[in-house]
């Protein structure tokens, strides 16, 4: 697979194909967002937190918590559940992130390295996941 350089993200257009969000690993949540969230879902902020977040390892910040098969809590048949209110971390995927591999998971970069790339393929969307 070719590798894509930050020139080539110019023309990044998330297909929502959601493979982020079914990828293991922390999804941290910034300062406001738990409570933000938790607003969205109607419920209050410690039953929010109990049901759906961990600490991190490094005690930090709380993380939305994984399924069984890792993917992520708000994970739901037609995406993101929680879409309106997502994560930051979520929105910045992959543009905001210093994470060389991305293009292993993201399906827009899996298109974008074919040889037969045509970007009128791609579905757009105004943000990610
Ligand atoms: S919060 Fe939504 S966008 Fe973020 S990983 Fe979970 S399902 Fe994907
Ligand atoms: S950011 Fe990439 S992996 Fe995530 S939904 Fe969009 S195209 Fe798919």
């Amino acid at each position: 697979m070719a590798e894509i350089n930050q020139k080539d993200m110019t023309d990044f257009r998330c297909i929502r194909c959601h493979a982020c969000c079914r990828q293991e690993g922390y999804v941290r949540l910034r300062p406001g967002e738990a409570d933000r969230i938790a607003r969205f879902l109607e419920m209050d902020l410690l039953s929010f937190t109990r049901k759906y977040t961990r600490l991190t390892r490094d005690r930090q910040t709380l993380s939305l918590v994984e399924k069984e098969n890792k993917e992520c809590i708000f994970l739901g048949n037609d995406g993101c559940r929680i879409h309106e209110v997502k994560p930051g971390q979520c929105r910045d995927f992959p543009l905001k992130w210093k994470f060389s591999e991305f293009e292993k998971i993201c399906g827009w970069a899996k298109n974008r390295s074919r040889a037969d790339y045509n970007p009128s393929m791609d579905r757009p969307s105004s943000s990610s996941k």
